[in-house]
């Protein structure tokens, strides 16, 4: 095989003296969870971070059962469950009219995939997984940039901005959105949504109004949503509200700020009004993907995470799907060692590539129709609600590719759910209804 070189570097310094196996670029949720996996397969693992110490910004997350199920094989599902909360059911509603739309009964979906849906602060999940590395004995690195990485005869090497360096077997970049590594494999850039998402995550106590936390609540509208659950046992609340910027549609470098936040939202229910004025307003996220690719692999070097497979966040899978890239990176590597712990490195390497990009791209791809579908407007937007007040609640033929076991080969991948035409809803029959009905921009 030829060895693809990226960057040379001159410089030798080291980093450490000690050796490992794996190095693991970027300490967020997908690093850690990866560098648990493969130190619990008896790996010696070190993870590069850039920032000054290990942490997460932001709020909430929703962990379904596909992430469940592997929490609970790492043994650490107790856990994750004392700090979160299991909501019994996920209800969408209409964001104009605030009626319900659907809902999942979680209580039944347990029952039927093994595992519990959950919702837990972002810094909780990571914080599991940074003490469970720190049991197994992973070299935790802090403000420590990658900038290069090069294949080597014997594995790879990373250079830091600093000029110091770093090798091992193999090395995973799991450095995120913005990931350096990715250019080894595509010059692409992230793509821009022109959605923007404020979170807030506050004392219950202060929500302002009566807010129903057995339910994760989604609503969505015009060129708008809004989420909001509990968290930590149900002691705070978690709100997210996403809208698309007609700045950022303008061209505008300035978009996504708190003026754009209020009228997004002005036209919304009272339910969801509520919620806008708790929203942080010093900060945002501005909400961009990439194209998938079916690549991952260069050498001794390996993508996972969102380094990978950045989504759009409307299906809440993307910290879930790195943390199945580590899980099934770590299989393979378990099923691939020789009796004297050598490992078929480059069959594990191909085994996680031949399984993981073509789910991503499904979770991908799905997740900007869905936001499409989430968003709609006028007679779409009420053939879209016809649809969904239809669905039989305990129909799970739209879960079944995400939520079973995570594939551990191309076989072992359920096939996807079958798309419903919004034009199976006569538009005819809607049109009365859409008289005088408010676009909401
Ligand atoms: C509003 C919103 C809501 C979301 N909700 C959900 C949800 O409900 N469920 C879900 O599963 N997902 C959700 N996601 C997606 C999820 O947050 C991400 O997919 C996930 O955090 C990606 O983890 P990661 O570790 O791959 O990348 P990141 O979290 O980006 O971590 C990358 C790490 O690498 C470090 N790093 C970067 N560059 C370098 C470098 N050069 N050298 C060294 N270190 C570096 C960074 O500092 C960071 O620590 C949501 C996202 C958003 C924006």
């Amino acid at each position: 095989m030829s060895v693809p070189v990226f960057e040379e570097s001159n410089v030798t310094t080291p980093i450490s003296a000690n050796p490992v196996d794996v190095l693991i670029v970027g300490g967020g949720i997908g690093g850690l969870s990866a560098a648990y996996a493969l130190a619990r397969e008896g790996l010696r693992v070190r993870v590069l971070e850039r920032a000054r110490e290990f942490g997460e910004v932001g709020a909430g997350l929703q962990i379904a059962p596909n992430c469940t199920r592997i929490l609970h094989d790492y043994g650490l599902l107790d856990e994750a469950k004392s700090l979160g909360v299991v909501p019994q059911s996920m209800v969408m509603r209409d964001a104009v009219d605030g009626s319900e739309l659907t809902r999942l009964d979680l209580v039944d979906l347990e029952r039927e995939y093994g595992f519990p849906y959950m919702v837990i602060h972002r810094s909780d999940l990571h914080g599991i997984f940074l003490r469970a590395c720190r049991r197994a004995g992973v070299d935790l690195i802090t403000d420590a940039p990658v900038s290069g990485y090069e294949n080597t005869p014997s594995g790879a090497r990373v250079t830091l901005e600093d000029g110091r360096t770093d090798e091992a077997t193999i090395v995973i970049a799991a450095d995120g959105l913005h990931s350096v590594a990715r250019g080894l494999i595509v010059k692409d850039e992230p793509v821009s949504s022109s959605y923007v998402a404020y979170r807030a995550a506050v004392p219950v106590g202060q929500a302002g109004r009566e807010v129903d936390l057995s339910e994760v609540s989604v609503h969505i509208g015009p060129h708008c949503h809004f989420v909001h659950y509990g968290l930590r046992g149900g002691q705070m609340l978690n709100q997210v509200a996403v809208f698309e910027s007609p700045k950022a549609l303008a061209g505008e470098e300035d978009w996504g700020t708190p003026d754009e936040l209020d009228a997004a939202f002005a036209e919304t229910c009272e339910d969801v009004q509520a919620g806008i004025p708790l929203m942080w307003r010093d900060r945002w996220w501005r909400m961009f993907d990439r194209d998938p690719i079916m690549t991952w692999v260069q050498g001794n070097i390996a993508l996972l995470g969102d380094a990978a497979h950045p989504p759009l966040q409307y299906m809440a899978q993307g910290a879930i799907m790195a943390i199945e890239d580590g899980w099934v990176l770590a299989k393979h590597v378990a099923t691939r060692r020789a009796a004297d712990g050598a490992i078929d490195w480059p069959g594990a390497l191909a085994a996680y590539e031949t399984v993981r990009p073509e789910h991503c791209r499904r979770v991908l791809t799905t997740a900007r129709a869905w936001g499409e579908l989430w968003h709609l407007d006028g007679i779409a937007r009420l053939q879209r609600n016809a649809l969904l007040r239809a669905r039989d609640i305990y129909d799970y033929s739209f879960t079944d590719w995400i939520y079973g076991p995570t594939a551990l080969t191309p076989e072992e991948e359920p096939p996807m759910f079958t798309p419903i035409a919004l034009d199976s809803v006569p538009a005819a029959d809607l049109a009365e209804a859409s008289v005088g009905m408010a676009t909401v921009r």
